[in-house]
């Protein structure tokens, strides 16, 4: 049998229990967001989650329930040029005007606010450790969760902040890798895309039913960044294909739940190493 890790399913001699053996809590963070009309709006918590779980289930610790809180910020002009916008427009986060629905995000400051409090109450309960879990990259919001690890960090808890994709944990800072000329050449990918090829086949193996890949038009077209919210993780480091279109690799048509079992384990098991070596494990 599984056992269960989710707090709010928990008895209190079970929560404290819990604590006992392992006392970490993980937090699962992220905004419902467009991720084009073939995915569902929780994609980034659903995969937060289940790192979360996978990471609890391997480590020992408690996953706190499924946060659908995050922020986004208006793109510079360099960053439209980059997704083929001319560069004067209004756009926050993957709002794209060509979308149908606008995505959830809080203003930043409000969202701080709220995560600084679930950490409070976290402390409070008796965890020793504290892993906010970002399953949304963009960069104000995982500086917000940055800072509020810095801040709240002191001699009784550590408050960590991850980014759930294996590919940006390499770096400390959370920031989408920086592009590195000397580096270039068009097999590299540069992170994760928005709702390309990984996060496509994340959702395939996480909510199969929720996911609709008849929503895109055939292998024929190519899929432009501004019509669909769709965008690979080069085009977000100034790397953009020439016409500003999916680059075939991070193609969300060729997503399988198999590529989706592989990239939320990988994720699942860096993760689950962190946490071993902050508890000495
Ligand atoms: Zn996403």
């Amino acid at each position: 049998m599984i056992e269960n890790v989710n707090m709010e399913r928990m008895r209190p001699k079970q929560l404290l229990a819990a604590i006992a053996k392992c006392p970490v809590v993980y937090v699962p963070l992220a905004p419902l967001e467009w991720h084009g009309p073939h995915l569902p709006l929780n994609v980034d918590a659903i995969h937060a989650t289940a790192v979360c779980e996978g990471v609890a289930q391997i480590v020992g610790g408690v996953v706190y329930p499924t946060t659908y809180l995050g922020t986004e910020t208006r793109r510079s002009r360099q960053e439209l040029k980059d997704l083929g916008f001319q560069g004067d427009e209004h756009v926050v986060g993957m709002d794209f005007p060509a979308n149908s629905v606008p995505s959830m995000y809080l203003d930043e400051g409000v969202y701080g606010i709220v995560v600084k409090e679930i950490v409070r109450l976290l402390k409070r309960t008796g965890f020793q450790v504290i892993m906010l879990m970002s399953g949304h990259g963009a960069l104000n919001h995982n500086r917000v969760l940055m800072r509020i690890a810095a801040e709240e960090s002191d001699d009784q808890c550590q408050v960590v902040y991850r980014l759930v994709f294996s590919t940006s944990n390499e770096q400390d800072t959370g920031s989408t890798p920086s592009y590195d000329a000397e580096k270039d050449d068009d097999s590299a990918a540069a992170g994760v895309g928005h709702a390309s090829r990984d996060e496509t086949s994340l959702a395939m193996y996480l909510c199969p039913d929720d996911v609709d890949l008849s929503e895109l038009p055939s292998m024929t077209r190519t899929l432009h960044y501004t019509d669909w919210g769709i965008v690979d993780g080069n085009a977000f480091v100034g790397r953009p294909t020439k016409g500003y279109v999916v680059r075939p690799d991070d193609d969300p048509r060729k997503a399988t739940p198999e590529h989706g079992f592989e990239f939320v384990s990988s994720n699942i098991k860096i993760i689950a190493d962190e946490v071993r070596q902050l508890l000495h494990r």
